[in-house]
């Protein structure tokens, strides 16, 4: 996996023929290091948290026919009402209008469930399809999952009934990594028979 860019506008994206992944989550959730877990790599998705590019769609290809989107954050504590507006619309018009993107991986910290920033994203997708464009596929993730104990995990897990049932991962004991890259391939190439 490498690090190809950062776009500031839907304009500025690449115009290439790959498939897009979009990794979607609250600041914090641990997308970067799950970025960078993906990739094998410690350091890759430091890249796109470079000022400025926190800001951006940061984009990493893979191999020759697909590319990994990082969606800025949402929830940052320090950034002004002004600046989050603009992120949310950049995000939304990606969601809404890239043709490239094929699916979406939601990433949750498991402790906090989905919240109305989730259900919003959520919904965006589903309008997707409902205007006649095809509707990117979804994975949910729950974040950080070393973090709980077995019975408070069931009972976190019970949070995420509403919207589906997610893969947890954790990138401290590897939990869920492998079967992340599988349905992230699954999610490119929706045809492709289990190898
Ligand atoms: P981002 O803002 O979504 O890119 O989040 P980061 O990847 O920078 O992670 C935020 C914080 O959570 C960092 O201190 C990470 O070390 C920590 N973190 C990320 N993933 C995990 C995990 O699976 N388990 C635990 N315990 N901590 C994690």
């Amino acid at each position: 996996m490498q690090f190809h860019g950062s776009a500031p506008s839907l304009a500025a994206c690449p115009r290439w023929a790959r498939t897009e992944i979009a990794l979607a989550g609250r600041s914090n959730v641990g997308k970067s290091s799950l970025l960078n877990a993906l990739a094998g790599r410690k350091h890759l998705a430091r890249t796109s948290k470079n000022p400025g590019r926190t800001r951006c769609l940061n984009f990493f290809t893979v191999g020759e026919k697909l590319a990994l989107v990082d969606l800025p954050g949402y929830g940052y504590a320090k950034i002004p009402h002004s600046e989050a507006a603009k992120i949310a619309l950049l995000m939304n018009q990606y969601v809404a209008e890239r043709r490239e993107l094929k699916g979406i991986v939601l990433l949750i910290d498991i402790r906090r469930g989905p919240q109305s920033e989730e259900l919003t994203l959520l919904e965006l997708v589903q309008r997707r399809s409902m205007n006649g464009a095809e509707s990117p596929g979804l994975l949910l993730v729950a974040t950080k999952c070393d973090k709980l104990k077995r019975a408070e995990r069931l009972s976190a897990l019970r949070r995420f009934e509403a919207i589906g049932a997610p893969l947890s991962c954790s990138i401290l004991t590897g939990e869920g990594i492998d079967q992340l890259q599988k349905e992230i391939l699954r999610l490119a190439h929706p045809q492709r028979p289990e190898p």
